[in-house]
């Protein structure tokens, strides 16, 4: 009987070994080891926040009562860690809840003109306050249907990595046009631009450029895989090319 049990538990591992090579059951795999290396990820990006926080606030608590407040650089660091934070437990949590599809879609009919002038307004104070210009162009006199907080956030992504990537005096610029019941967005910056090897990955979870990870702006790599799943929700396309003589022009096509 121990014969028997060992060969059915053999005939059964070799059964499970083949199943698990087979290619139909290649992205199960890989599904799981995408949802590991993003907890791993995850948790490696809110460790560093979380170091820095930790060390201001023990360094504020070697001081004596009297004197914390005169130690208002280590609380504004300790703010801004918290605030990346914010943004990156809301990244993760958008990501996750698209994994599970959880995510309701609310389409609503809009007047793109008017929305898209009022959702791209504050962006020209934004680029302003960084020395940056910031130029519009809004040519969508049609009702569309989207989701208006889904794509508000798009938005924001692409318009705050035009800003953050682009350095002082350069230009960042907003595009809206239709085309064939479609609305084309194109977010224009004069930054470092994208390397072409790159161009694909910088859609992928937490993948950020060298240039920008050695650089000191502030990012986690969740911004345009949410951009990606946003514009996927509607059904549309988003890819970057190069900006002439320098940047990068991110496009969007939304059937609307
Ligand atoms: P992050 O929070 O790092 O900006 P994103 O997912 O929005 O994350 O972008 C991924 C990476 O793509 C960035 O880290 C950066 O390397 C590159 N990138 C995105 N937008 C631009 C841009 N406008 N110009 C140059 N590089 C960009």
């Amino acid at each position: 009987a121990l014969i028997t049990t060992l060969i059915i538990f053999w005939i059964l591992a070799i059964a499970i070994a083949y199943l698990l090579s087979r290619s139909s059951m290649k992205p199960i795999i890989l599904s799981w080891r995408k949802q590991r290396d993003f907890s791993a990820n995850a948790a490696h990006e809110l460790r560093t926040p979380l170091t820095v926080i930790q060390n201001q606030l023990e360094y504020l608590l070697t001081k004596p009562k009297s004197r914390v407040m005169d130690e208002i650089d280590e609380v504004s660091t300790a703010l801004d860690e918290v605030r990346h934070m914010q943004t990156l437990t809301n990244r993760l949590l958008m990501l996750a809840r698209s994994d599970s599809n959880v995510v309701q879609m609310n389409k609503t009919d809009v007047n793109l003109q008017e929305w898209l002038t009022q959702v791209t307004k504050p962006y020209q104070d934004i680029a302003m306050s960084q020395q940056k210009s910031f130029q519009s162009t809004i040519k969508a006199e049609a009702h569309g249907s989207l989701d208006p907080d889904l794509i508000r956030q798009l938005l924001t992504i692409l318009m705050d990595n035009a800003i953050k990537y682009t350095p002082e005096h350069g230009t960042v610029s907003i595009k809206a046009t239709l085309a064939h019941e479609n609305l084309l967005l194109e977010v224009a910056d004069t930054g470092a631009g994208i390397p072409d090897e790159d161009k694909k990955k910088v859609f992928d979870r937490f993948y950020r450029t060298d240039k920008s990870r050695n650089s000191k702006t502030g990012g986690n790599g969740l911004g345009l895989a949410i951009a990606q799943w946003i514009v996927g929700q509607h059904r549309g396309k988003i890819s970057v090319r190069d900006n002439h003589p320098n940047g990068a022009v991110f496009v969007v096509s939304l059937p609307v």
